[in-house]
């Protein structure tokens, strides 16, 4: 076989598919394998008049059709597949060469395959995809590691298969080893806060309003229009607006209220725990996705705790409806600049020097959470590179300012008709937290010296201290 391929893909299910004939519909030669033969002969026979395809059935035969320095991208299912095929794929390949890794991988496994593969002197490169199975077909949101040598050869094919905007793609090098997949990490949290938002949103115009799923997408169609216009306010305002064919009621009445999740949130909330990043919102929602599913515990609550809650009487519906569209505003924001933080400190730790705005400029288009507030944090950014918190940044200052009124208002209401919104009033509380002149954090310190003697530092004086409690309460240095 002819080394003529630009590209190959290993691993042909819905995103390796899809990936592959992106890749040959931009005009790229590109060898396709799957560990099962007949997924790679299907993509052939259906899609081979799509561009140019090079199928190969076994995994040798694969890696000599390849052009070097050869570059495949493996889309295999993340965990020990990718290991194996990662397995059998090095003896095949020689110094220089780039694997990457399309899947959904976690950035630790990155990380350690980056390091493994350098020692064979071969590229790894470790991406992020975002964009689901339409996004790999007509273009993704990409988020590419590894080495930035790598990127210079494989960079300007990633950026003519990806989603445009403006006519910039939407992709670009993030930085060493597991960046890459670190921010595709934290891309997924936010958008389970993102969702968890507008599931909150929703809930308040149900039960405030008494509205109709119909009314709601309406609703949410009007917001799309504005400052929220987003791919998941335009799909939820679609699935509000959708009848279920069996009932012909409205389908979301029938869908059962247990969320579930792959684990990319799970992972996001275990690393803010590790950095120490209050991702509230993100925690607040992978939290609330486990609480749906908590069956034995709502069906020991449901109809046995008592609300004490009134009944809720909304006054003015149109004032309603904007009071809860700025919070739900504020609240994305508080989200998003959590999300931002986590990338920054990451990036310290880990050494990946990423450049937040251009992260926010490639999740403009392709994935799931591109939305036109993108373009406003990407400018923060360029204003400031080192901007501590993107809620200082003027712009969302008072973007966040105008809607305070609303969020408490709408928070508090929720709190006492009894109806849960932990991501709307998480969102506040940090909004209030991190603008606080004093937090009661000095209680805790005191505490924490009296009985673990873990000491303190004080308001009016350097140095560290402890109280001897148990004595005589003298103060001394420690
Ligand atoms: P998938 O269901 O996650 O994986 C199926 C593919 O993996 C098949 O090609 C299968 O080959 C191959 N495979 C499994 N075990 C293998 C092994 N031990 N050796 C060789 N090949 C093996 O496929 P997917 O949904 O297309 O996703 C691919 C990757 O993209 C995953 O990491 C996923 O998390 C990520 N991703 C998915 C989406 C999405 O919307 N689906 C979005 C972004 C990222 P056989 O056909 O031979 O079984």
């Amino acid at each position: 076989m002819s080394a003529r391929a630009q590209i190959g893909v290993t691993g042909l299910a819905v995103m390796g598919r899809n990936l592959a004939r992106n890749f040959a519909r931009n005009g790229f030669t590109v060898a396709v394998h799957n560990r099962s033969v007949d997924k790679m002969r299907s993509l052939v026979a259906d899609h081979g008049s799509e561009g140019d395809f090079v199928g190969a059935e076994s995994l040798e035969e694969f890696v000599a059709a390849l052009e070097r320095p050869r570059k495949v991208v493996v889309m295999v299912k993340a965990g020990g597949p990718t290991d194996a095929v990662i397995d059998e794929l090095v003896p095949l390949l020689e110094a220089g060469d780039i694997v990457i890794d399309a899947g959904n991988a976690h950035f630790p496994d990155t990380i350690r395959r980056e390091a493994a593969l350098a020692q064979h002197g071969l590229h790894f490169v470790g991406s992020g995809v975002s964009g689901g199975e339409e996004g790999a077909l007509l273009g993704p949101s990409i988020m590419p590691g590894g080495s930035r040598e790598s990127y210079e050869t494989l960079g300007p094919i990633l950026e003519r298969i990806s989603a445009k905007v403006d006519g910039v793609p939407c992709c670009t090098y993030v930085g060493p080893d597991g960046a890459g997949h670190f921010v595709k990490m934290v891309h997924n949290g936010i958008e389970y806060a993102d969702m968890q938002l507008i599931a909150e949103a929703y809930d308040l115009l149900r039960q405030g309003l008494g509205a109709s799923a119909g009314e709601i997408g309406e609703i949410f169609a009007a917001w799309n229009t504005g400052d929220l216009e987003s791919f998941l306010i335009e799909i939820s305002a679609e699935v509000l607006g959708h009848t279920d064919p069996v009932t012909g009621g409205a389908f979301v009445d029938v869908v059962l209220d247990q969320a579930e999740q792959k684990g990319t949130g799970r992972w996001t909330v275990q690393n803010g725990l590790d950095l120490g990043v209050p991702i509230t919102g993100i925690a607040e929602a992978t939290f609330a996705r486990a609480l749906s599913g908590s069956v034995p515990q709502r069906e020991a609550a449901v109809g046995v705790l008592p609300a004490h809650a009134g009944t809720w009487e909304v006054p003015d519906r149109d004032a309603f409806v904007e009071s809860v569209r700025r919070a739900l505003y504020a609240s994305k924001v508080v989200a998003y600049s959590q999300g931002f933080d986590q990338i920054a400190a990451a990036s310290a730790e880990y050494g990946w020097d990423i450049d937040r705005g251009a992260m926010a400029r490639i999740w403009r288009g392709g994935c799931i959470i591109r939305a036109r507030f993108l373009d406003r944090i990407t400018e923060a950014y360029e204003r400031r590179p080192d901007l501590p918190l993107l809620l200082a940044d003027p712009y969302f200052t008072a973007a966040v300012a105008d809607g305070v009124p609303a969020w408490r208002s709408v928070v508090a209401s929720a709190a006492l008709n009894g109806v849960p919104t932990p991501a709307f009033s998480s969102s506040l509380a940090y909004y209030d937290a991190v603008r606080a002149q004093r937090l009661p954090a000095n209680l805790i310190q005191a505490q924490r010296d009296y009985f673990g003697a873990h000491t303190y530092r004080r308001t009016d004086r350097p140095g560290t201290f402890h109280t001897q409690w148990t004595t005589d309460r003298t103060e001394v240095t420690a």
